[in-house]
């Protein structure tokens, strides 16, 4: 291979330290989006004139890949509760003209996938824990609807579903959105957490999310929320202060899995859960992210899928950086506390 492949001929590639084996998504175009978060003086609510993701705007976004609307024959006109649509500024896309590759230290890829937005609802300034909880289902709807199709493409390893709320969560556009990137490779992190689960499995013959949710319950210390079928809870060792799992009360491990009824518990759980934090922490910055398996896993007795939320409190500082691990200045079992006392 020669050098011009190596630095990349597709303008969205991935490298790999060739140290700790990290690979980095370069998106050079994603510098040319826009911003309506995040810049000095920003008024919230300033930009929903102007903003893409506003109903009578649908031309601005790429052609809906879905949507929830009263007549289905009218695509990209208003009239939609949930749109899910391709990012404009894709952190990964389309496939290019260069395989894999490794020369000496240097490995990459083209960073192929996919990069979509679920827009919550038509609604500018309104923040998912102050929908109605019809109005989240249906989000969590359009997400398991999208992983299912995304994962069908046998390029695709894994699809990441989550959300930046607030500028210092990462998000570029106010009106409240998610977003779902499907990637040739399954993140290190997911790697991780099924190689764990793998060995508690093997150690104690049982899966440790559902041994998790088992003991949590019984000790009801970190307790934040439970339905009928899923748990919301500050796990023992959380990185964050007030870092929030959600997890299905029974074993499930792919989400695009889920059932009507299970999806039903995890919007009632999801919408109570940001509504705690919002109500303990005043409307905090966040992201939640889906863990959850591979692209056309089999069923995995040892592996779980959760959804893990973070309030934004404090910027990651020197130690963490330095360490890989966090100094967290909230204990879980008092964050958990304040969060079942705030009144919603
Ligand atoms: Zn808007
Ligand atoms: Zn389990
Ligand atoms: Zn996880």
């Amino acid at each position: 291979m020669d050098g011009e492949t190596v630095t990349g001929g597709a303008s969205r590639e991935l490298r790999r330290d060739p140290v700790s084996g990290r690979w980095v998504l370069f998106a050079a175009e994603r510098r040319r989006r826009p911003h309506d978060l995040g810049g000095h003086g920003t008024v919230p609510g300033a930009a929903a004139t102007r903003c893409p993701f506003c109903p009578g705007h649908e031309a601005e976004t790429p052609p809906e890949v879905y949507a929830d609307r009263a007549s289905p024959d009218k695509a990209d006109a208003p009239g939609w509760t949930t749109r899910v649509v391709p990012n404009k500024y894709p952190a990964v896309g389309g496939g290019g003209a260069h395989g894999p590759g490794i020369e000496g230290l240097q490995e990459r890829r083209d960073g192929f996938g996919a990069h979509e937005v679920i827009i919550e609802s038509p609604e500018h300034g309104a923040e998912l824990s102050e929908l109605p909880v019809e109005a989240v289902e249906r989000v969590l709807r359009a997400a398991r609807a999208r992983m299912g199709e995304l994962g069908r493409d046998r390029a695709m390893r894994y699809v990441q579903f989550f959300k930046n709320h607030g500028a210092a969560a990462g998000a570029s556009l106010e009106h409240g959105h998610a977003q779902l990137i499907a990637l040739p490779l399954v993140p290190a992190v997911v790697e991780e957490e099924m190689q764990g689960a793998a060995r508690y499995a093997e150690r104690v013959g049982r899966c440790v999310y559902c041994d998790m949710v088992a003991a949590e319950g019984r000790e009801a210390r970190r307790l934040v929320y439970q339905n009928d079928g899923m748990t919301a809870l500050a796990p023992w060792a959380p990185r964050f202060p007030y870092e929030t799992w959600i997890v299905p009360t029974r074993h499930a491990s792919a989400f695009e899995e889920t059932d009507d009824g299970s999806l039903r518990a995890l919007a009632q759980a999801l919408r109570e859960t940001l509504a705690r934090l919002r109500r303990a922490l005043d409307a905090p910055h966040y992201n939640f992210l889906l863990h959850t398996a591979p692209c056309r896993s089999p069923r995995l007795p040892h592996y779980h899928w959760h959804l893990e939320i973070f309030p934004r409190l404090q910027p990651i500082a020197g130690f963490e950086w330095g360490t890989g691990f966090t100094i967290n200045t909230m204990p879980p079992e008092e964050a958990a506390a304040d969060l079942l006392q705030v009144e919603i």
